[in-house]
Order: C-alpha cells, then sequence, then structure tokens
C-alpha cells in the first residue's frame, strides 16, 4: 500500500509588531518539521491584514475576508494592535471578529515549566497542568456599564468542555473558578452549571474556587491544580499570572477552538504584539512553536506534535533561550537550534 501524507492548508495571519517575527519562525519550523518526519504536508496561505490595513482601508478584514479563512484546516495567528489604535478597535477588528463568527467558544490556555527554564517561584517543579475554556459572550460597552450576559446554553457546553478536557488527562482534576460570592446571577448559574455538569464525570474530581483565592493558590500551591475553567475575563488575568509563573509570556500559548469543528480553529501566542521590541530580533518564539504543536495535535497529529514540543522543550534546556528567560539567544537562534534539534533527532 502506499502511504499518502496528510496535506493541511494553514492560513497564517501575523498582522502587527512581533507578531510576522514569531510566525514566520514558526512556519520555517512545522516546514522543517513535515519535511523530516514525511507523514503530514502543510502549506501555508499568507493574510496580509493588519493595523497597518485598518489605518489605510478603515477595515481590518477586508470584505470576503472570512470566507476565504474559513477554507482553511487552521489560522495560525500572530499579534494584533498598535501604538496609534485604540486597542478595543484592533482586539475586536481582528481577533474576536474571526473567533465569534467561527465559533471559537473554547480559549484553551496550556501553561508548565519548560525543563531548562525557571519559575519565579522556588521550588517550582517541571510539570504542567492544563488550562480550560473561557466562553466568549457579546459586551455592551456603548454605557459606562458592563454587561455580562451568561446564557445556560453557552456555560454548559464550555463546561462540558473543561470536563472533557480535565477527564483526558492523568489526574482528571477540574478546578472551577468563579466569583459567586459577590457576582450573584451569572456566577451563581456557572455554579450550578458546574455542579450539572460534574454528575455526568463521576471520574473526574471537581474542586471551586473563588477567583481571588485562585490567585493566591497559583503562586503558593500551583502543583495542586490541574485542569482550570473560567469565566473569559477571569480566565485571561489567571492565564497571564500562569505564564508569568512558568517564567515568561513569551513561552505561552492560546488555542481558540471551535469544538464543533464545523469551522477552522485559531492557535495564537498569548503575548501581544509588543512594540518595545519589535524589529530588534529578540522575540520569544517559543509561545508561537508551542500553539503550532498545539494546532498539529487539534489537527489529528499527535506524534508531530509530541516532537515538535520535545524539540523545542530541548533547545531550552541547551540554554539557547531569549532574554526574556535570561538567555542571549535571538529569535533566529532559537529557531535554528529547534530546525537543527528536529533533523537531528527525528
Ligand atoms: P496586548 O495588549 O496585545 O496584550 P501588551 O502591550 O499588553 O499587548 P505584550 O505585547 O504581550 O503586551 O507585551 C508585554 C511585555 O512582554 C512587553 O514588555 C513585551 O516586550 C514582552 N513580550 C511579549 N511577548 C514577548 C515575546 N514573545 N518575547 C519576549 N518578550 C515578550
Ligand atoms: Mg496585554
Amino acid at each position: 500500500a502506499i502511504a499518502i501524507a496528510k496535506s493541511y492548508s494553514i492560513a497564517s495571519i501575523p498582522a502587527d509588531g512581533i507578531g510576522p517575527e514569531v510566525v514566520n519562525a514558526a512556519i520555517s519550523v512545522l516546514k522543517a518539521l513535515s519535511e523530516t518526519l514525511g507523514t503530514f504536508d502543510i502549506e501555508f496561505k499568507h493574510y496580509d491584514w493588519s493595523s497597518e490595513t485598518y489605518k489605510k482601508t478603515g477595515k481590518y478584514i477586508p470584505d470576503g475576508g472570512l470566507e476565504s479563512l474559513r477554507k482553511h484546516d487552521a489560522i495560525l495567528f500572530g499579534a494584533v494592535g498598535a501604538p496609534d489604535v485604540p486597542d478595543h478597535i484592533s482586539l475586536w477588528g481582528l481577533r474576536l471578529a474571526i473567533c465569534q463568527p467561527f465559533q471559537q467558544y473554547a480559549n484553551v490556555r496550556p501553561t508548565k515549566v519548560f525543563r531548562g527554564t525557571q519559575s519565579p517561584l522556588r521550588n517550582c517543579k517541571t510539570g504542567d497542568l492544563d488550562w480550560g475554556g473561557r466562553s466568549h459572550r457579546g459586551q455592551a460597552w456603548e454605557t459606562a456599564t458592563e454587561v455580562a450576559m451568561f446564557t445556560r446554553h453557552a456555560v454548559e457546553r464550555i463546561m462540558r468542555f473543561a470536563f472533557q478536557t480535565a477527564q483526558s488527562r492523568p489526574r482528571k482534576l477540574l478546578t472551577v473558578v468563579t466569583k459567586s460570592n459577590a457576582q450573584r446571577n451569572g456566577m451563581v448559574l456557572w455554579d450550578e452549571v458546574a455542579a450539572e455538569v460534574a454528575e455526568e464525570f463521576p471520574d473526574v474530581t471537581t474542586d471551586k474556587m473563588l477567583v481571588d483565592a485562585m490567585t493566591c493558590r497559583m503562586v503558593l500551591k500551583p502543583e495542586s491544580l490541574d485542569t482550570i475553567v473560567a469565566t473569559n475575563l477571569q480566565a485571561d488575568i489567571l492565564s497571564d499570572l500562569a505564564a508569568a509563573l512558568a517564567g515568561s509570556i513569551g513561552i505561552a500559548p492560546t488555542s481558540n477552538l471551535d469544538p464543533s469543528r464545523q469551522n477552522p480553529s485559531m492557535f495564537e501566542p498569548i503575548h501581544g504584539s509588543a512594540f518595545d521590541i519589535t524589529g530588534k530580533g529578540v522575540a520569544n518564539p517559543v509561545a508561537t512553536f508551542w500553539t503550532s504543536s498545539e494546532m498539529l495535535a487539534w489537527l489529528g497529529e499527535e506524534d508531530a506534535s509530541k516532537k515538535l514540543l520535545d524539540a523545542v522543550e530541548r533547545v531550552c534546556e541547551k540554554g539557547i533561550v531569549t532574554a526574556d528567560l535570561g538567555g542571549v539567544a535571538k529569535t533566529e537562534d532559537v529557531t535554528n537550534a529547534v530546525i537543527e534539534e528536529i533533523k537531528e533527532s527525528f
């Protein structure tokens, strides 16, 4: 029999600041992985959507843009945001303008301390905890009130996704984070739905935390956590904390998943466009490598996914890391080292 490698078409949207630097680095790594393993083909179509095009045309996404995106198997995203465009315009203009119509309601942010890197916490062992999801809901901002609306449907689907994630992991432990003592409607619904969905997953241990207490627990006892689920806002804050605890925001990835698989899912680093270091060649590409590894796993390329992350970790172990992790390597050095590691090891 002739083995035919699967072929994937990926949309790349590098966008702003260091976005193009880290996305290009990830594309070379993914191409090297595909060539070396020979188990899958991967091709990229580049979408030049950014704050620059917004300033010229008044639009982040041109007419028909979403329809073109929809044809791809996945989207690799860089970062959006420019010093002369208000953050809420750029975020909603590009990133959320893709997440929402594509129903990417599960935002998954895994975190761990890489071998060879250091957490600011004393005695923090290498290990991983897995980030649950958060759901996107519409928000009103024409007035000074922020109205968060939770529907049972949306809470249930993110909760079920979180329980499934926890169930797939060895510890089968889910921490449900809310603030139901102060936010006595929406957050209470979260608690209720969590308790109901928990009954469908008798093998998963559930524990409940208020978000304020959770920040302390993440710093003092991170090893007591595994999968965490929280709302959009709370999870956004906790995942920045998690990234810092793991050593740097420069390594943390995000998957914006449509679990129904009707639309392509989107993979990106957690960090932003980082204009303070743009063009200097010092951006840490590891977050984008890790998100590329998550993308491969989502596409069903589990083996390639593991190999990619392993190669990245071995490069960190050798001390080939950028300044944010205390090293002297440049983006290009880390990228070349990962490519070499792939070619030599696999
Ligand atoms: P956004 O609003 O898009 O999240 P931001 O300005 O809040 O953007 P970042 O752009 O992520 O946040 O930058 C925060 C800090 O982290 C900056 O000092 C930046 O240089 C640093 N940083 C972010 N990403 C990286 C990276 N990949 N490598 C090294 N440093 C990074
Ligand atoms: Mg930010």
